[in-house]
């Protein structure tokens, strides 16, 4: 393997994360990410043969690994959906450069001993998703009646695994689970739990999204601080997407993903890898690039390393940027053709 070549894109970002997207199929039906409307039985999948399968994935996390990534998420659709996935995740740990990989799951399938085995084979970190610690809210939002206590059994089961600091991924929706903020912030003080609110992000077409249902991180700090007083924390790194907060009285940190009111264009390294090789620059994409094609065409690692190169390099992305400034015109998204978020994995 060839020394590490950084590539930077037009906005002088360096590309140091990937996002690999192993499936688009899910066990859930979240109502803001897959409704069931429209991911019900009739909805075609991709067939097995479309994935990219492991000697792929490994060759592109290589390669991505020669242009400067360091990080690495496996996401969905349900990553724990795939097959043999600590066969996967042992290989990408073998990757010279990788010294991070993190997996972002519901957790449905995160027995203690999957755990385990995922933590044996080299994942790090594990951030799992759940939007309420009441029942029948989360139940609803899930859409499959899978119920929260479920998810903080997974929880339990990464924390003993060794895969933490576990965090905690909660998306709110105004009129569907606000009200649970000062519920799951008091279920999660002092537990060493990391819990993150993420603002309601119009990503792809599905979700119906309006900024009237955005909940935004002012909202969600002065929820908290009518029971708390919390104060802001500096950032650690570079790129990093949430806001940290620490709980005055020494309870433990939380996060504010202010992905929509605040935006973080300026410092997004991340790719994004759909579970078919396309490769998106932002979460935002219409269209990725087609990296499968070439590759199964017999492409060399040198042609491929040029072509991921090459689409960094004229990257101008900053969709939430622009967004944030056209938001007083804006009327609903719909029909502009974004990727969903079940599809390149958030
Ligand atoms: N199925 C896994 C899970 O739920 O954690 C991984 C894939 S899911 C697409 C990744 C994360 O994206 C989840 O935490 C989910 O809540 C979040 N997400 C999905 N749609 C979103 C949206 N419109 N705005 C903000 N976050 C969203
Ligand atoms: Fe599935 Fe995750 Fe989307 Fe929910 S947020 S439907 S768990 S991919
Ligand atoms: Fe990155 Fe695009 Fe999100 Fe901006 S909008 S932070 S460029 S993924």
């Amino acid at each position: 393997m060839p020394a590490t070549q950084a590539v930077t894109d037009t906005l002088a970002r360096p590309l140091r994360d990937l996002r690999i997207s192993l499936t688009d199929r899910c066990n859930f039906r979240c109502t803001y990410c897959m409704p069931r409307h429209l991911f019900g039985s009739e909805h075609l999948f991709l067939p097995r043969k479309e994935l990219l399968n492991f000697d792929e994935i490994e060759r592109l996390a290589r390669l991505a690994a020669g242009l400067g990534v360091t990080k690495l998420r496996l996401t969905g659709g349900e990553p724990l959906l795939r097959r043999d996935l600590e066969v996967l995740v042992a290989r990408l740990a073998a990757i010279d450069g990788i010294d991070d990989i993190c997996l972002t799951s519901n957790g449905s399938l995160l027995t203690a001993e999957r755990a385990r085995d995922l933590k044996a084979a080299g994942i790090n970190r594990v951030t799992l998703s759940l939007d309420a610690i009441d029942d029948d809210v989360f139940k609803a939002i899930n859409d499959v009646g899978f119920p929260a206590s479920k998810v903080l059994t997974a929880i339990d089961n990464a924390k003993a695994a060794g895969l933490g600091p576990v965090k905690v991924n909660c998306v709110l929706q105004r009129g569907v689970n606000e009200h649970q903020i000062l519920p799951m912030v008091d279920h999660f003080r002092h537990s060493d739990v990391v819990l993150r609110f993420i603002e309601f992000m119009d990503v792809g077409t599905s979700n119906g999204w309006r900024m009237d249902d955005v909940i935004t991180a002012r909202e969600i700090v002065d929820t908290i601080r009518t029971r708390h007083p919390i104060s802001r924390l500096p950032a650690t790194a570079p790129g990093e997407t949430a806001n940290r907060w620490t709980f005055d009285d020494g309870a433990g940190e939380i996060g504010i993903i202010a992905s929509v009111s605040q935006p973080f264009c300026g410092g997004c390294t991340r790719a994004r890898l759909s579970a078919i090789g396309e490769l998106y620059t932002c979460l935002f994409g219409v269209h990725g690039r087609d990296i499968r094609g070439p590759m199964r065409a017999g492409a060399s690692d040198a042609e491929l390393s040029d072509l991921l190169a090459g689409i960094w390099h004229v990257r101008d992305d900053r969709y939430s940027e622009i967004r944030g400034e056209q938001t007083a015109n804006r009327r609903g998204k719909d029909a502009d053709g974004k990727v969903e978020m079940s599809y390149i994995g958030g």
